[in-house]
């Protein structure tokens, strides 16, 4: 069985409106076992719509259409799919005396125009709207393909799906079961991590694998079939496995956690402090630190220090070193690991320099260099960067190498 899922509304095709609930299908389909083969946005339109739906159902067994049941005229696929299944409407009257219920218990009397929510078409199932007035409708065509109608809030949606849907879909769906395995690593360029991992993931049908790309991160994604649930994670764990051998310590998950949870993670369980002082991104490293729950147990806080003069005055970088080096050198960013480590009390001081542009390069340090530093009570550890991209993108990577650097220095 595979799945088809048609978002509706004109809202949709703007800029200003995303559609969300289909993601939310998607995950709970997938956990059927069914497959989300193709996904439409559709405007409220009924010719558009019968064209949607009716493609749709040529290539999957499951259509769900999201949206444009309300009582307005501008919410047409209640008509739309009606016509196209070649089935009357009829008013039932249960679904009024419900949405007359409804109403009345909110102390208002129903309107004319929430009749048209009461329209079901011959032959059809409607699925009762908890949350809402809007019931949803689940119609089987003449051969046996499931259209199944669902209101566009996702909080009436959702409870929808998990009451009236799934309990109708689970003896429908197949027996083999999905998981889904993320690998998540930092420090490597997407080319680099498909040269390492390609002759592996290559090799099997299952589980399929995407890389994702984005800024100072890869993300893996392994998809595996089993005969159930185990099974199927049983297969995505294996080569997940495999993939972390090929690509050693920059795979930082397996799991949800972002970098920055990794880097507190690691924190707690050292039971180390940091600070950090930043120039070039800054505030970003102690933003997503601080984006953490639970964060205060080590972090202690950071200094953005965007001038010479508070480099000097707040975590003592010294006025002759920032004149002979220039900000942007690594001999800079080790002060300033140094420097706010021993004014903050901190285990680790981590200090990040550099030049996110478009403006401020040099000849021999063009834009996207930046220098990351960190300290302890032992060793100074440097890195010299060079980040492609715009200003956004280059501050970005450069806290993703700085959590990195925090991180590989706790994993030994
Ligand atoms: P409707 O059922 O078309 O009247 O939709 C009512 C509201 O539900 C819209 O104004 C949106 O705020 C929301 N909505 C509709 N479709 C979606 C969707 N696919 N994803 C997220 N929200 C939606
Ligand atoms: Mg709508």
């Amino acid at each position: 069985m595979k799945a088809e899922i048609i978002a509706i509304g004109t809202e949709l095709l703007t800029p200003f409106r995303l559609d969300t609930n289909s993601l939310y299908l998607t995950d709970q389909l997938e956990r059927l076992g069914i497959p989300v083969i193709q996904k439409t946005v559709v405007g409220d339109d009924r010719e558009r719509l019968k064209s949607a739906f009716a493609e749709a159902l040529q290539r999957a067994e499951l259509v769900i259409g999201i949206g444009g049941l309300g009582p307005t005229e501008d919410d047409r696929t209640r008509e739309a799919v009606a016509e196209l299944l070649g089935r009357k409407l009829r008013q039932n009257e249960e679904i009024v005396a419900r949405m007359e219920e409804r109403f009345r218990a909110r102390g208002r009397k129903m309107a004319e125009v929430n009749r048209r929510q009461a329209m079901v078409p011959e032959g059809a199932d409607w699925l009762p709207n908890h949350n809402g007035t809007a019931p949803g409708l689940w119609l089987t065509t003449e051969d046996e393909r499931v259209v199944l109608l669902l209101p566009g809030p996702p909080h009436e949606l959702k409870p929808m799906f998990e009451e009236e849907c799934l309990p109708r879909l689970r003896p429908r769906a197949p027996q083999h079961a999905f998981a889904r395995k993320v690998l998540k690593v930092v420090g490597l360029p997407e080319s680099e991590v498909e040269e390492r991992i390609a002759p592996l993931y290559c090799a099997v049908a299952n589980p399929e694998t995407t890389l994702l790309a984005s800024p100072g991160q890869v993300e893996i994604h392994l998809r595996a079939t089993g005969s159930d649930t185990a099974d199927a994670l049983r297969r995505a764990e294996e080569l997940a496995e495999r993939i972390e051998q090929a690509l050693g310590d920059h795979v930082f998950t397996r799991g949800p956690e972002t970098l920055e949870q990794v880097v507190g993670l690691y924190l707690m369980m050292r039971g180390a402090t940091l600070a950090v002082a930043e120039s070039c991104t800054g505030g970003l490293v102690a933003e997503r630190l601080t984006n953490v729950p639970g964060s205060s147990h080590y972090f202690l806080g950071g200094v953005v220090c965007y001038s010479d003069k508070l480099k000097a005055k707040l975590v003592g970088v010294p006025a002759t070193l920032l004149r002979r080096k220039g900000e942007v050198s690594p001999e800079v960013a080790e002060a300033l690991a140094k420097g706010v480590r021993r004014r903050s009390g901190a285990v680790l001081g981590l200090g990040v320099t550099g030049i996110a542009g478009p403006t401020g390069a040099t000849p021999d340090k063009p834009v996207g260099t930046v220098f990351i530093a960190l300290a302890d009570a032992h060793r100074l550890r440097s890195e010299k960067h060079r980040f492609l991209g715009d200003r956004d993108r280059i501050r970005w990577q450069a806290a993703q190498a700085a959590l990195d650097l925090i991180r590989r220095k706790l994993l030994k």
